[in-house]
């Protein structure tokens, strides 16, 4: 019986050892398994990956963007991993700061990542560094601005690249698609107001004007003289229009352009979309001239903001689009729709009526929903507009002065709605819906 007992705990003793025994190997082995996960999960796979990654992965990582490094600003660069051809050699040198290879200079972070695809400020000097980290000089453009970096890479805020609108009215036209042809040749943008009756003849222009990044806008059904009619059937000329756009490029107008450029605040809200003059009238319809359409526009008044008023329905207008949109872009302008201009100078569209965008117009605040802000800026820096010395100074839609314009040495340059009877004699941009005006019996507008 004790003998009995006596083996049984020695058993029960045994059996306790043997668990404990092989509860500590498997612990043991559960610990290996985790550190060899640690090690290669943390050591090997990254330096692997940089060493087999290179380039090629750099777009791919953006796991390490170190949320306080990229700023609120979308423009800001985001931080990638180690960058450049021969990592390996980064790694073991891993120094923070500028570097420079055959493709250019980019800049290393103390943490081993670099800047890519964005503005970054670096000790106080804002840099712009492409997809692949390295800067960028010259014209840069982000969303719908351009900015200038020096050679060496540095921004310029000095350097602001001016701003036109072309708009083209009554179309679309038999010329429109050579137009389009040319402003895709040269990554131009327009505004295009067209007719709602001309659309189901050239169904495929809207379709195209959207794909190239033109803005698709509604110069009413027929032309007619909005202040003739009454409201509902204003309304209606800019539904019909907006279906018809719709039908054609699954898309309504965005912006309107009144008929002889006739409208009033009340057939802005009745539309209900924000109504654009012009500040530079080509007077095309009347030329009927290539050349001196193009003439018009080239020694016209090119201010930073100047909506370019032509008419694509007429060859020689084309023709002169076709000569003027390259080298408008040779002479450093920025060709834009009118919503991106508007976007650019920190504007919110209303439903109100816009002659132009000059510096000297939204800071007299001229322009409505104007934000001010960064643009505010730019426009506060052409002390002009209280000095008026000649040139653009005196852009705030004042074309009661159209003789006496200081800026009007050169003829076509602004408030050209004048022939002769016109009268826009009030300030307001809002208003030029005096009955009295004449717009000439050539009514081409
Ligand atoms: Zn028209």
């Amino acid at each position: 019986m004790d003998k009995r007992v006596l083996r049984e705990r020695m058993r029960r003793k045994k059996r306790q050892m043997m668990i404990r025994h092989y509860t500590k190997i498997g612990l043991s082995v559960l610990g290996l398994i985790l550190a060899i996960v640690f090690v290669v999960r943390g050591i090997i796979i990254p330096i692997a990956h940089h060493v087999a990654g290179g380039g090629s992965s750099n777009q791919t990582v953006q796991a390490q963007a170190d949320t306080e490094e990229v700023q609120a600003n979308s423009d800001a660069a985001v931080r990638q991993p180690l960058k450049g051809k021969s990592d390996t050699d980064k790694i073991s040198t891993m120094t923070a700061g500028w570097h420079e290879d055959t493709n250019g200079k980019w800049y290393q972070n103390a943490d081993g990542t670099y800047f890519a695809n964005g503005f970054q400020d670096i000790d106080g000097v804002t840099y712009s560094f492409d997809e692949n980290g390295y800067i960028q000089t010259g014209w840069v453009t982000k969303g719908v601005k351009d900015y200038y970096f020096n050679d060496d890479g540095s921004y310029d805020p000095s350097q602001v690249r001016p701003m036109l609108a072309l708009t083209f009215d009554d179309g679309p036209g038999q010329y429109t698609d050579e137009l389009l042809d040319c402003l895709e040749a040269n990554n131009a943008h327009a505004t295009f107001f067209m007719l709602g009756q001309n659309v189901s003849a050239y169904p495929d222009a809207p379709k195209r004007m959207l794909e190239l990044g033109c803005e698709i806008g509604s110069h009413s059904w027929d032309h007619t003289q909005l202040t003739t009619i009454d409201l509902d059937s204003v309304a209606k000329q800019f539904s019909d229009t907006d279906d018809a756009l719709t039908q054609a490029c699954g898309q309504a107008a965005t912006v309107a352009r009144a008929p002889y450029g006739d409208g009033n605040t009340d057939i802005y809200n009745t539309v209900n979309k924000p109504f654009f003059m012009w500040s530079l009238d080509t007077e095309d319809w009347k030329l009927m001239d290539a050349d001196a359409d193009y003439n018009a526009v080239m020694n016209g008044d090119l201010t930073d903001g100047t909506i370019i008023l032509m008419h694509d329905i007429h060859e020689p207008s084309v023709q002169a689009a076709i000569r003027l949109i390259p080298d408008l872009i040779a002479r450093g302008y920025k060709l834009v729709t009118v919503s991106e201009m508007a976007e650019a100078k920190n504007v919110t569209l209303q439903n109100a009526c816009y002659v132009d965008f000059w510096p000297s117009t939204l800071s007299n605040g001229g322009v409505p929903g104007y934000q001010g802000g960064a643009d505010a800026a730019a426009s506060t820096d052409s002390t002009d507009g209280t000095t008026d010395s000649s040139d653009s100074s005196d852009g705030n839609s004042d074309y009661s002065d159209g003789s006496e314009d200081g800026s009007t040495d050169d003829s076509s340059s602004d408030g050209n709605y004048d022939d002769g009877s016109g009268d826009y004699s009030d300030d307001s941009s809002e208003d030029y819906s005096d009955d009295s005006v004449d717009y000439g019996d050539d009514s081409e507008y």
